[in-house]
């Protein structure tokens, strides 16, 4: 019997899927093909009333908003989102952003992105924990959709200071006063698609978006990998 290279290698170091531990296949990257097909679907990108877009309803006015995926407590999903989080496992990042970037390509209000951007991490804490989990998700999403990928022009510029204790109209006002932009020319008159992992109260995101308006002509949209159900 012979066996490839690659597959010895796989033998003796074996990689395994972030959603579920158990060794992947050759033509497997990160994500097993089980755990894939079995990540909740919102199937909400072309409704204009879907869940995560009444989020924002209101608040910040942005072209198209939705989520690719349901975040289920406890479920396969929240392994990948820590995995990539916690573990920096950049391949599941990449491949929460190939799906998502597919499911973005066959939508009608996310086709026509000039400029992807990932919602930035403090310095601080970038120096800490050496990489920014959101920018695997983006980049590929920019690379899957053909768009631009930009991860200089907005910037988080102060820490967020412990929130538990303020009220939501304070704790919005301290979010609002964290991103910067530089390099406004990069996205003047652009689309620009802004990503995060998760949406919850869309507070950062509201900010990040209100922000990135500032420049003239910016048209935003938002897509996160995963929406978390109040
Ligand atoms: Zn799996």
């Amino acid at each position: 019997m012979q066996i490839l290279p690659s597959a010895l290698v796989d033998l003796f170091y074996p990689n395994c899927c972030a959603g579920c531990n158990t060794p992947l296949f050759s033509h497997e990257h990160s994500i097993c093909t089980s755990c894939l097909e079995s990540l909740p679907l919102t199937e909400s990108l072309n409704d204009p009333e879907n869940e995560v877009e009444k989020i924002f309803w209101g608040r910040v006015p942005v072209l198209s908003a939705g989520a690719l995926l349901y975040f289920v407590k406890g479920g396969i999903l929240q392994n990948i989102l820590h995995q990539l989080k916690y573990k920096g496992n950049e391949g599941a990042g990449e491949e929460l952003g190939r799906i998502s970037g597919e499911a973005l390509l066959k939508s009608e209000r996310f086709n026509a992105i000039d400029c992807v951007i990932p919602i930035p991490l403090h310095e601080k804490k970038m120096k800490k924990r050496g990489y920014n989990q959101c920018s695997f998700i983006a980049k590929k999403i920019a690379q899957t959709l053909g768009s631009e990928y930009n991860d200089y022009s907005l910037t988080k510029v102060t820490h967020n200071e412990s929130q538990t204790r303020k009220s939501k109209f304070q704790r919005w006002l301290n979010v609002k006063t964290v991103f910067q932009t530089q390099q406004p020319e990069a996205i003047s008159g652009k689309h620009v698609l802004l990503i995060d992992d998760v949406v919850t109260t869309g507070s950062t995101l509201e900010a990040a978006a209100q922000k990135l308006l500032e420049t003239e002509g910016v048209r935003v949209s938002i897509f996160t990998v995963a929406y978390t159900q109040k």
